[in-house]
């Protein structure tokens, strides 16, 4: 016998859409079956009434970009004021001693982190495969999968090592057919198809400055071959732009497109140095941008065109970016930036809390090629955040909504991924966080040791 809930009379409610659900939500089993209207009781039999009185609800945020392994090196002393390029180079190394139990750690931790933010789907680019990590994704998967947490997880790779006049070590590259093969590998043993699906896999060559041409052509190949994602950084910053210019001659959105990747089904991280015909024509290719805020603030690489890119036709989401660059893993801190660094650039009438939300979850959403989550709306999954204005920071706040944003939410009361609570009254469903903490501080210190 299927069971109902209603989630009942939220205090108030963002569906991501105009649907009006401020009554609450009917689901069964995995999937939202009714919304409430204000005012009104559901027309669906209900088993269960969930009150949500004392809730602010929100559909689950998505986190379109991340490297999880980087919660190891967080604020280390010798890149905390370091742009991309030397940061890049003084943490190469570190990275290399990375083993297949830090790594779990590291998922762990930044999926926990995540999860108590309100997200409920993520996505990693991992692109570290020394020896003795070749199964780096595996290793990923248990971890989302013991978090209970949506992902799509992305095969990163680096191909052009120093020698060849790439950015990463030689220790660190990968050959094209250890990359090809290993990706189909995973897209067939891991990859779901179809509404609901708990784990999908994409295809990302790290950034034009470490991969060779051919691993960008024959990974675009591949990804329509078995109708899967590509995800890349591009245009972070002017370095990477002289890079390419030097390297292939070519400006950054050029260089995409000669490498077959200017589609939509392609999402890119950060996506800041274009010029107005380069937004263009990834607008009208359709091509996604996640927005980093915190990370391009850190390193200082500049801010996302994000309404011109709207315009010409390219959806954006949010993305924290890599531990070691943010350094959180926090999607409503994430939002939070993205509000106040879009308002520097456009303006304060132009950039509203209820905009940047939309952000986190149907155009976090629309970047990774899912309908069925990043909204409240009828047969959509049963993902939700709930947060409850209960700290000293909301007293006297008004609009719910906003202060969520405004007032600086970074800690969700409830999270329910596909019918399932995984996170209630602010802790995690059978995970000890500080035995987590205790053995992830440890590895973190004996890989900068
Ligand atoms: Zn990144």
């Amino acid at each position: 016998m299927p069971t109902t809930c209603w989630i009942k009379n939220p205090q108030a409610i963002f569906t991501a859409n105009q649907e009006d659900a401020r009554g609450g939500v009917v689901i069964q089993n995995d999937k939202i079956i009714e919304l409430v209207a204000l005012g009104k009781q559901p027309n669906s039999h209900v088993d269960v009434i969930e009150d949500a009185s004392d809730l602010v609800m929100l559909p689950g945020l998505i986190n379109t970009h991340h490297h999880f392994y980087q919660t190891l090196t967080r604020a280390w002393a010798p890149v905390v004021n370091q742009p991309l390029f030397p940061w890049l180079k003084t943490l190469y190394p570190v990275w290399a001693k990375l083993t297949p139990e830090a790594l779990s750690l590291a998922c762990d931790v930044a999926l926990a982190e995540l999860l108590l933010s309100g997200c409920t789907t993520t996505t990693d680019h991992h692109y570290l495969f020394p020896t003795g990590m070749e199964d780096a994704i595996d290793v990923q998967v248990d971890s989302v999968k013991r978090m209970g947490m949506r992902a799509l997880l992305t095969r990163g790779s680096m191909s052009l090592g120093e020698d060849e006049g790439g950015l990463p070590p030689r220790h660190t590259v990968q050959t094209g057919d250890e990359i090809l093969k290993d990706s189909e590998r995973l897209i067939k043993t891991y990859h779901q198809r179809g509404e609901g699906a708990w784990m999908q896999i994409a295809l990302a060559p790290c950034s034009p400055f470490s991969v060779t041409r051919e691993i960008m052509a024959d990974s675009a190949k591949l990804a329509e071959a078995e109708d899967v994602r590509l995800h890349t950084h591009l245009a972070e910053t002017l370095d990477e732009e002289n890079f390419c210019l030097k390297m292939f001659g070519m400006r950054t959105v050029d260089y995409l497109e000669s490498v077959g990747w200017l589609s939509d089904r392609t999402w890119l991280a950060h996506g800041i140095h274009f010029n107005q015909d380069e937004i263009q024509r990834l607008g009208a290719a359709g091509t996604g941008i996640c927005h980093c805020p915190v990370s391009n603030m850190r390193l200082a690489s500049g801010m996302c065109p994000t309404l011109e890119l709207i315009d010409a036709g390219s959806p954006i989401g949010l993305g924290v970016d890599g531990s070691a660059s943010n350094d959180a893993s926090n999607m409503m801190y994430e939002a939070r930036q993205a509000l106040y660094l879009q308002r520097l650039k456009y303006g304060a009438e132009k950039i509203t809390p209820e905009k940047v939300l939309g952000w986190a979850t149907k155009g976090s959403a629309s970047l990774i090629g899912r309908t069925d989550i990043g909204e409240i709306a009828l047969g959509k999954q049963a993902d939700f955040a709930f947060f409850k204005l209960d700290e000293l920071r909301f007293s006297g706040s008004h609009d719910p909504i906003s202060a969520l944003l405004l007032c600086g939410a970074e800690k969700a009361e409830h999270v329910m991924v596909g019918g399932k609570w995984r996170v209630r009254e602010g802790e995690i469903i059978g995970v000890d966080t500080q035995a987590l903490m205790a053995r992830h501080r440890k590895v973190a210190a004996q890989l900068v040791s």
